[in-house]
């Protein structure tokens, strides 16, 4: 099946209700027939549901659904975005690794490894994935991922894939990309040689802004290469907190396996299954929301490129826009998402134009329908000192729009009105 017909129908097969909408499982725990059942599926000896941080069949739904786009051998759902992100470096580093992220990622990815798992004794070094061409350098023993996101938020970079993937492939190191902006529509990660897809869900997926969630997708990239791979030990000796178990050695996706057996059960980043179930609903529409997101923000980007108060505009879907080339080699069709980011002259004129636009709410999220207006500065980005905004290309008259499905009429009147 196709994208726009494996969101509607991939993960669900109905039960005796044959209720066309998927059941919501609020379920915290699962019975078992008796000890040798429960035993059974505690040894891996047969699969099933134990207890819900570990797993549940909404999330599953939504999980084999976002697999079966993303082109994923498995798919496990988190608690949120920054979740999944986390999830994923514990999945894989220790005290004493590093890892390598892409200098212009989400805000919160920025925290998150500059600071919060420094301490962890988890080192982070910078790369630029348009170039990548220091990548290799940077690599060494300890080193155990490569972080980056497709279609990068609010910088809006598309990386180099294809010199990224070499590098890391040669080198033997996992690639972890982080799909949100994208979404599996216009870009597939995995099918472009990477290792590991996550996902903020409460974003493009969700669509109207609801629901937090994230997800961590598997692929078969991801087994061959911790096979037998001496920076990932842990996946091929036995785990002494799981009986001895070797995640390389087990009939399923090792790297999803341990999320649930490890990391889940270990730390909690479980989804909620009501939010999987949203998600589970909303994913359905995908494509078509995902097309008109971008159609909308492609006339936005035109009309700030000519308006005289605009220094820049970052979009790659505008011919000259900077990563115009590579979104049009890695990505799946001629759309860009309805994320875009433009320059005024400074702080007071962003905040002239955020404070006073009509339709666009002031709020930090992205890919809701409804139109969003963000001051990354003064909100998302404010907790960065200004030598590190400075790095993430972040400047004090940089505005973020979300653009959302309203008529694109009533976006460009809104627009008009404040910005000539
Ligand atoms: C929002 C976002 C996240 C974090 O997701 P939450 O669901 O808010 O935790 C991570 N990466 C990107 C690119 C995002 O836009």
């Amino acid at each position: 099946m196709r994208k726009e017909s494996l969101s509607i129908h991939s993960g669900y097969e109905k039960d005796s209700q044959k209720t066309m909408a998927p059941p919501i499982y609020l379920s915290t725990a699962y019975e078992f027939d008796d000890t040798q059942d429960a035993a059974d599926l505690f040894a891996l000896k047969k699969m099933g549901n134990i207890y819900t941080r570990l797993t549940n069949p909404t999330n599953a739904v939504f999980e084999k659904r976002l697999a079966s786009l993303e082109g994923g051998t498995a798919c496990v759902s988190t608690s949120s975005g920054m979740a999944s992100i986390f999830g994923t470096i514990m999945n894989l580093c220790e005290v004493g690794d590093n890892i390598i992220v892409a200098d212009k990622v989400y805000g919160g990815t920025t925290t998150l490894t500059d600071h919060t798992i420094k301490r962890f004794g988890i080192v982070t070094k910078k790369f630029d994935p348009n170039f990548a061409d220091e990548l290799e350098s940077l690599i060494d023993d300890k080193t155990r991922l490569v972080l980056f996101e497709s279609l990068s938020n609010p910088n809006l970079v598309v990386p180099d894939f294809e010199k990224i993937v070499k590098i890391a492939d040669k080198k033997g190191v996992i690639t972890v990309v982080d799909n949100t902006v994208a979404t599996p529509i216009l870009c597939n990660p995995i099918k472009l040689g990477c290792d590991i897809v996550v996902h903020s869900t409460s974003k493009y997926i969700n669509g109207q802004g609801t629901a937090l969630g994230g997800a961590i997708v598997d692929s078969e990239n991801c087994a061959k290469k911790l096979k037998n791979n001496p920076r990932y030990t842990h996946f091929n000796t036995p785990d002494l907190s799981y009986d001895g178990l070797v995640y390389c050695q087990l009939p399923f996706p090792p790297f999803a396996t341990r999320v649930v057996l490890c990391i889940l059960r270990d730390i909690g980043i479980t989804a909620s299954p009501m939010n999987s179930w949203l998600m589970t609903n909303t994913i359905e529409s995908l494509s078509l929301r995902v097309r008109q997101h971008s159609q909308n923000a492609m006339q936005v980007a035109k009309f700030l490129t000519n308006c005289k108060d605009v220094e820049s505009v970052n979009y790659p879907g505008l011919e000259n826009d900077k990563n115009h080339k590579n979104s049009k080699k890695y990505f799946n069709e001629n759309n860009f998402s309805g994320l875009l980011s433009f320059c005024v002259a400074d702080f007071e004129k962003a905040k002239d134009i955020v404070d006073n636009i009509e339709l666009f709410s002031i709020v930090v999220n992205i890919g809701d329908s409804k139109s969003i207006i963000t001051h990354p500065a003064s909100t998302t980005h404010q907790q960065l000192s200004k030598n590190e905004l400075e790095a993430v290309g972040i400047s004090d008259g940089l505005i973020r729009l979300s653009v959302g499905l309203e008529n694109i009429d009533d976006i460009l009147d809104s627009l008009k009105k404040v910005i000539s």
